[in-house]
């Protein structure tokens, strides 16, 4: 069939196998093209198939020669319908690993629930040779079904005490409006900290070690967000900060828990970039444009491989002791933060409305990243091509 992008509000309900096939093929290059890193060799990725944990799983196999095994939430294509990108990256990321001589084996189902968990333990002992030294936890998901009381959780985006108004823009038509959200519930609070907090990653790092599957030395890493003042009341200091909150204090515990293997476990806090998630965050697309604008022009834009190459050779990898923050976490935020980009933001977020939008920011490149999560808008794809929308990943199917 012949695959165009077809939209539902901030989501693209078609993906484009050659062209995920070809994104992943970048990131991989871009890997390659660098400096090999001496790092972990077995990797268990949780959210594995988009974003950063996509770009982490391939930092692993092509910087660090680690087999992987991947957990992730995808739905293969039915009929007419295409598979979900998740789906597409994995299959052309197996296809490369394998190629290059390593193990890549992949799980799709619920990362929340005990039974993944179980035939994780499963892989890792047959096809990992036992243990992993790392484990990286990349989640982001709309709902968590509780293993043990079955309760449904729903996460969600909302300022905290107060309704929250400023500028946000609909990145198809490039209309700049004001739109306010009413603030959360307690009950909200503590949902979206049920979903995106620390809990299901001790989970997993606690039935990983009752298994005995985790190496000497093993490494565990999650991933956070600050980001400027800007969007603080409708990100780090709502809902989700909450539950990046509890996540944080969760590296702690775990690295507590991880002493007696000589392992440890951090958070890094990374830059703002466009994925399936962030697309999701109200007033986070407008900032991310002007973002983008900003620092491509200080030659400081990173994208989610360049981010995650530099969390593995610069800081977790790099041999010395782990740079991280005041409150222990790493900072790949770093550019993002310098004061002269985030003033430069500053700026232009008081000038940007829908005349200025193509102007002053990056919203060109915004909705081409956009697109290229789903495998559109990527060079050297014959978009008007027949293309089998039914791709296997080898080690599922
Ligand atoms: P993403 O949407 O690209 O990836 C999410 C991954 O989680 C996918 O692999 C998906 O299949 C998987 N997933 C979702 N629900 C699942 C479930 N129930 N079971 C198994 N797998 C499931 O998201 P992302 O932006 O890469 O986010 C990953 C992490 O990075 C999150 O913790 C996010 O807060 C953090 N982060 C993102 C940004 C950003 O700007 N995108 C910045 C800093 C930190």
């Amino acid at each position: 069939m012949i695959i165009k992008p077809k939209f539902r509000g901030f989501i693209c309900t078609t993906a484009h196998p050659d062209g995920c096939a070809k994104q992943v093929q970048n990131q991989i290059d871009y890997v390659k093209s660098r400096p090999k890193i001496d790092g972990p060799k077995k990797v268990l990725v949780i959210g594995s198939s988009t974003g950063y944990g996509l770009a982490s799983r391939i930092v692993a196999a092509f910087g660090c020669g680690a087999d992987t095994i991947g957990v992730f939430f995808e739905k293969p294509s039915v009929k007419n319908r295409t598979a979900t990108a998740g789906w597409y990256n994995t299959a052309a990321f197996e296809k490369e690993a394998r190629k290059a001589g390593l193990v890549a084996e992949s799980i799709n189902g619920d990362a929340f629930s005990k039974e993944i968990k179980e035939q994780t333990i499963q892989k890792i002992k047959n096809r990992l040779g036992g243990k992993v030294d790392m484990v990286v936890y990349s989640l982001a998901a709309p709902r968590r079904v509780h293993p043990e009381t079955g309760e449904t959780f729903h996460s969600v985006l909302k300022p905290i005490g107060k309704p929250f108004s400023n500028k946000a823009v609909d990145f198809h038509s490039g209309n700049v409006s004001e739109m306010t959200i009413e603030p959360a519930t307690d009950e909200e609070v503590h949902d979206t900290i049920q979903v995106m907090g620390g809990e299901d990653w001790q989970m997993w790092m606690d039935a990983l070690k009752e298994a005995d599957v985790l190496a000497e030395g093993v490494t565990t890493i999650a991933y956070s967000y600050i980001g400027p003042e800007l969007t603080f009341p409708i990100y780090r200091e709502g809902t989700v900060g909450k539950a990046k909150d509890h996540l944080e204090k969760t590296a702690h515990e775990l690295d507590a828990k991880l002493k007696d293997l000589g392992g440890r476990a951090f958070v890094s806090v990374n830059k703002a970039l466009v994925t399936q998630s962030s697309a999701a965050i109200p007033i986070v697309p407008l900032y991310i444009s002007i973002l983008y604008k900003v620092m491509k022009e200080k030659g400081l834009h990173e994208d989610c491989i360049m981010q995650m190459y530099r969390l593995f050779s610069e800081r977790l990898y790099q041999g010395g002791e782990v740079p991280v923050d005041e409150k222990g976490r790493i900072r790949i935020d770093d550019l993002e933060m310098m004061p002269e980009v985030q003033q430069a933001v500053m700026e232009q977020w008081e000038l940007i409305d829908s005349a200025t939008l193509e102007e002053i920011s990056d919203i060109e490149g915004y909705r081409r990243d956009f697109f290229q999560l789903f495998g559109f808008e990527t060079e050297g794809v014959d978009y008007d091509q027949e293309v089998d929308p039914a791709v296997n990943i080898p080690s599922i199917d």
